[in-house]
């Protein structure tokens, strides 16, 4: 699924095909179920005329901000963003959800082959999307406000950086990075980290996730960039693997074989003597 540093640049890529634009109507090619909570028709009367002022990005959700609502888009599995003139095919238009008409002759399509993506809209951010932690990108995500954070958490740190409520946009790509660079195991407590393990694991975070962001993201699976082409980030994994494509993933920084371990449902990928197994 992508992660935070896949949308942001999917975010990035769509701002100079979209933004000034004015959306002129919205076309389902069948209907929307799940994928959204309004009706296709409701969508498409309220969208028709409003204008892209800007796009952002909030945790894994693209949003784009128009003159009078937000129209939020979670790619999920294998949704894809993709901006073309009318008329001109793509192959991902086999999986076509939605297709947003654009006053410049072009049209902006979501296509989502798994049907797991989410297409929300309303007045703002904030009255759409769920409840959702911090930004670790963001300067205000400093050492002290991530202490105060993981301060009373008892939980394992994989899935704790796998909440999307205790900080935002991290996915099983970027935890496994990260706990790496900070040395620590996925299965160590929360609660028995030393305050030098808590700075470790902040600058961790931070880091993994600017250098997704600095290679645009992991096309390990359906992600793309806005315009088809690929991220690189898989090039510069230091632990995350398929193993049935990868096989003998060894440590960057010992060489030892990379472990694999279940937790959570999650495969997860650590480095059995730089991240030692928990003491209890
Ligand atoms: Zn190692």
């Amino acid at each position: 699924m992508p992660e935070l540093p896949e949308v942001e640049t999917v975010v990035r890529g769509l701002r100079p095909l979209l933004i000034g634009r004015t959306i002129t109507g919205a076309i389902f090619p069948a209907p929307p179920g799940r994928m959204m909570t309004i009706s296709a028709n409701d969508l498409a009367a309220k969208i028709a005329g409003q204008h892209v002022e800007r796009i952002e990005r909030r945790a894994k959700y693209i949003l784009v901000r128009l003159s009078a609502n937000t129209l939020a888009i979670h790619l999920k599995m294998t949704g894809r963003l993709y901006v073309l003139p009318v008329g001109e095919a793509s192959e991902n238009d086999r999986y076509l959800r939605v297709t947003f008409l654009l006053d410049n002759g072009r049209e902006f399509r979501f296509s989502d082959p798994r049907r797991f993506g989410r297409v929300l809209f309303g007045p703002s951010p904030d009255a759409i999307l769920p409840a959702l932690g911090p930004e670790p990108l963001d300067d205000s995500f400093t050492l002290d406000a991530f202490r105060e954070r993981i301060k009373g958490r008892s939980g394992t740190l994989k899935p704790l950086l796998l909440n999307q409520g205790f900080v935002a946009g991290i996915g099983n790509i970027y935890a496994d990075e990260a706990l790496h660079i900070a040395k620590l195991h996925p299965l160590r407590r929360a609660d028995s980290l030393t305050e030098d393990e808590i700075a470790r694991l902040h600058e961790a975070i931070r880091q993994s996730l600017s250098d997704g962001v600095r290679y645009e993201g992991a096309s390990v699976q359906w992600y793309r960039k806005a315009d088809g082409s690929k991220g690189e980030s898989q090039e510069h994994f230091r632990v995350y693997h398929d193993p049935r494509s990868e096989k003998n993933k060894r440590c960057p920084v010992c060489g030892s074989p990379i472990a694999v371990i279940r937790v959570g449902q999650r495969g997860t990928h650590f480095c059995p003597v730089c991240q030692p197994t928990p003491l209890s």
